[in-house]
Parts: structure tokens; C-alpha cells; sequence
């Protein structure tokens, strides 16, 4: 899906009311009723019917006739609900070009006025594992509220959380900025994700540019390169359009290489270190790879990607945790042939405690209990929001490729309205966040802020 933030320039106060509404409809609704956007919105003679043409053109809104008249956000309505708080609240000014594509996310440059750049994530949850949660649905059966918004912006503000409480206790990970909805916005890491130093990078000058425009060639050239037996489409796929480096380019007289890391075992000790540490204070990451670790040209480490992370006291934290750590050992063993023999089986207790430096055991390990309660509560984060979230992360583990956000289907549902009175009162207030200056200049293709042309 195109995020093209030109459309928010020709948005109205009133096609912002509306979204709002819908917004807010879909608290009760997986479709909300045409009349009940109607009544929300209150536009004078008939509007809202023309508004949601409108938006219905630009994408922003979903139409449904199937059992009555309605209408539902797409990811699009809700990028820009977000987008369109975070400028009026002065986070940034600028959307830029898009720099990463997650399992459930989009993350592109922002700016602000001063030209800082940093990087807004655009959790997407259910454009991969719809499906997968619909199978698993007797959890949300008795949730009338269900819906990939609700999922969406509990990863955000989870992710959020976590960022900013990691960041608190030293841990590095990007400076939290702000959230909004679905939306996180953090400082750029200056690094690039571990995976691209394996991957072998074509020499030729001129794909360079490709490298950078055409995120289809990066994808051919990069599984081709990889070499027979190794094209895994699913395990490159978050690193797709996310800018190569100028420095991985080598020389012309050989055309395939493979990045070298200049310490390897210090960068490895360094990460099962920060594994480590996560669960001496009460966390797992749970989704620790080579994907989720940036590193820059002095092997600085940036570990990113925290919505799936669990407590110490989870069920499963054992596994989740040897999980994290094999996939590092196997990922440095393979990829650096860091070689790990000899450490495991020895029996004396200097090697136990060499062995525990590479495979760290859990038992081992000497875990704080309560972090996660205690941060993710301070963030306002209810138990019941902290288990609807785990749960679809477990559910989620098992993913359906393919499946798109056009396929998702809506449940049976109560078409009656649930929404208090009192709701629609505060709804003027609600939407003067939504007030239509301060709009967001584009960018161009190249990334560069383009000025305001108004
Ligand atoms: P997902 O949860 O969907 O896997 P991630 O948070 O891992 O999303 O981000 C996907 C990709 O986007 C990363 O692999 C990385 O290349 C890029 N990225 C994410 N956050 C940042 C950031 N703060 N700075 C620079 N690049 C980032
Ligand atoms: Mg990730």
C-alpha cells in the first residue's frame, strides 16, 4: 500500500470529521453503519454522505453493502489520523521515503521543522496474520470491539512503552518519541540491520541506484546472489527496501561479496549480553535476529522490534528465551563461522562459565520480576490490553503469507449502536485535534523534504 501524504493537503476539516467518526464507530463496529457516521459526524444538509465519497475515492475508507450500508477505516484512513495528529502536536512536519517493510509494519523518515530526521513505524498487525487470528478467535469471541485498529495500537503503544523504559535502563535501543494510534515515532538508527552482513551485495555501480529506487531489483539481485539452496524470499522480505549501504558495494573486480564484520566475537558477545541483561530485568525479546539488530560502522549495536515481548514469568519464557539465543548462535556460527565447539560439554567449572558466556541457561540467569508490569502500567497499559496483545502474538507466531488487509472478513456482528451518548458529545473536541493547518509536506522520490509548494 502507497502512503501518499499529498492527499492530506487536499483534505477539509469536515473529511477529518468524518474519518473521525468512523473512527470512533468502529469501537462497536467491524463496519460502521452509514446513518451512525451520519449521526456522529452532525454535518448540515447531508454531508457526511459527500465527505465519505471523498474518502471513499482516496482510499481512506472501505465500503460494505453486504449486510447494510458501512463503511470501515483501511490502513490508509488510519495512517492519516495519525500522521495528522502527530503534525498539529509539532512531532514532525515531513513524511519521507519509506526505509523498512516488517512482518506488520511500514517504517518511513519523518522530519521536523529543524530537520531532524527520525523514523515513524506504522504497525500493520493482521496484514499478514488475519487469517491465522481468525482461527484462533475464541479469545476475541466476547470482544464486541475486536478489530485490527484495536491490535494495531496495542503494538504501538506497547512498543512505545518498551522503548522508552529499555531506553531508561541503559539498554540501546532508539530514543521513543512519540505515539499516536498505530504509530510510533523514534530516532533513526545511523546503522543497518545485521542481515546485511551476510548477504551478498552486486558490485555493479549502476544497480546502485537501483538498490535504492526499485525495491523489486533488490529483491532478484539479493536472492540471487544469496546462491542456490539459500533463496529464502520469507527471510529477506523485512529487509527489502531498506537502503543498502554505499560501503557494501564492492569492488568491481569482484563482483559478489560478502560483508565482514571487523570483531565478530565482540559483537557477539555483546548481543547474547544484551539478551542477558533483557531477562536480568525481567524481559525477553522474543523475536531476536538478525533483523531486529542494527549495528553502524563502529559495530555499535541498536536492538529494535519490541511489540512480542514477554515477561520472565511468561509459560513459555524458557523457550522463548534459548530461542533468542540460538538464533544469534546460529546466525554468527553460519554467517561468521564463529566456531562454538568445545564449550558445551565441558564439565569443569571454568568452562561452565565460558559455556554460559556463549548459551547463557535461563535457570541460571538471576531474573527481576515485575518490569514489564510495572513499565507497562506506568504507560497506561491495562493487564487486559497486555494480554489481548500477547495473545495475538501467539496466535500471530503462526503466519499465512499472502493474505492481504482487502481479505480481511467481518465477523457477525451487532449492528445497533453502542456508543454512548456521551461519546458523541465530546466528538467536537475530539476533532479539533484534527484541524486543518499545519499540514505535512511531501517528499520526494529521493527522500529529500521537498519545500512547500503553497
Ligand atoms: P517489524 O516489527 O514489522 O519487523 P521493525 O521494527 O523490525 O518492524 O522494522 C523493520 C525494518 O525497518 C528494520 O529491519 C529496519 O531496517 C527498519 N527500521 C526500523 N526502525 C528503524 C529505526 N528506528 N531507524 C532505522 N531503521 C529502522
Ligand atoms: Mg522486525
Amino acid at each position: 500500500m502507497k502512503l501518499d501524504v499529498n492527499v492530506l493537503r487536499y483534505l477539509s476539516k469536515d473529511d477529518f470529521r468524518v474519518l473521525t467518526a468512523v473512527e470512533m464507530g468502529m469501537r462497536n463496529h467491524e463496519i460502521v453503519p452509514a446513518e451512525l457516521i451520519d449521526r456522529i459526524a452532525s454535518l448540515r444538509h447531508g454531508g457526511t454522505y459527500k465527505v465519505l465519497k471523498n474518502l471513499l475515492k482516496h482510499k481512506l475508507l472501505h465500503h460494505d453493502s453486504s449486510k447494510y450500508d458501512g463503511f470501515r477505516l483501511t490502513y490508509l484512513g488510519y495512517d492519516f489520523l495519525a500522521i495528522k495528529t502527530l503534525v498539529n502536536r509539532g512531532v514532525f512536519s515531513s513524511v519521507g521515503r519509506q526505509i523498512g517493510v516488517g512482518k506488520e509494519s511500514d517504517i518511513f523518515e519523518v522530519a521536523n521543522e529543524d530537520g531532524t530526521v527520525m523514523a515513524m513505524k506504522l504497525h500493520r498487525l493482521g496484514r499478514t496474520s488475519f487469517r491465522a487470528v481468525k482461527s484462533k478467535r475464541d479469545y476475541l469471541k466476547h470482544r464486541s470491539s475486536f478489530s485490527w485498529l484495536y491490535l494495531s495500537r496495542l503494538a504501538a503503544l506497547k512498543e512505545f512503552a518498551f522503548m522508552k523504559a529499555l531506553q531508561e535502563h541503559g539498554f540501546p535501543v532508539p530514543n521513543a518519541i512519540d505515539c499516536n494510534r498505530h504509530c510510533v515515532i523514534m530516532s533513526l538508527v545511523q546503522g543497518y540491520p545485521l542481515i546485511l552482513y551476510w548477504t551478498f551485495i552486486l558490485e555493479h555501480a549502476d544497480l546502485n541506484q537501483h538498490f535504492y529506487n526499485d525495491q523489486n531489483l533488490i529483491k532478484r539481485n539479493v536472492i540471487m546472489a544469496m546462491g542456490p539452496g539459500e533463496e529464502k524470499e520469507k527471510e529477506m522480505h523485512p529487509l527489502l527496501p531498506t537502503p543498502l549501504p554505499l560501503m557494501s558495494i564492492s569492488s568491481p573486480s569482484n563482483p559478489l561479496q560478502v560483508k565482514q564484520l571487523q570483531s565478530t566475537d565482540i559483537v557477539f558477545e555483546k548481543i547474547i549480553g544484551i539478551i542477558v541483561r533483557l531477562a536480568e530485568h525481567g524481559l525477553i525479546h522474543c523475536d531476536f535476529n538478525e533483523f531486529n539488530i542494527m549495528i553502524d560502522d563502529d559495530e555499535k549495536i541498536t536492538i529494535i522490534d519490541f511489540p512480542q515481548m514477554v515477561s520472565v514469568s511468561h509459560r513459555n519464557a524458557e523457550m522463548y528465551f534459548d530461542r533468542d539465543v540460538e538464533c544469534i548462535i546460529k546466525f554468527f556460527s553460519k554467517r561468521f563461522n564463529l566456531s562454538f565447539e568445545g564449550n558445551a560439554d565441558d564439565s569443569d567449572s571454568d568452562a561452565d562459565a565460558e559455556s554460559d558466556a556463549v548459551k547463557p541457561r535461563f535457570s541460571s540467569i538471576k531474573k527481576a520480576s515485575g518490569f514489564l508490569d510495572k513499565e507497562l502500567s506506568a504507560s497506561g497499559f491495562s493487564r487486559k490490553e497486555q494480554e489481548d496483545i500477547e495473545k495475538f502474538n501467539e496466535g500471530g507466531l503462526k503466519k499465512i503469507p499472502g493474505s492481504d488487509d482487502e481479505e480481511i472478513e467481518e465477523d457477525e456482528e451487532d449492528t445497533s449502536s453502542t456508543i454512548n451518548e456521551s461519546d458523541i458529545q465530546n466528538f467536537d473536541s475530539l476533532c479539533s485535534l484534527t484541524k486543518d493547518d499545519d499540514e505535512p509536506k511531501a517528499c520526494s522520490k529521493s527522500g529529500e523534504v521537498e519545500e512547500d509548494q503553497q
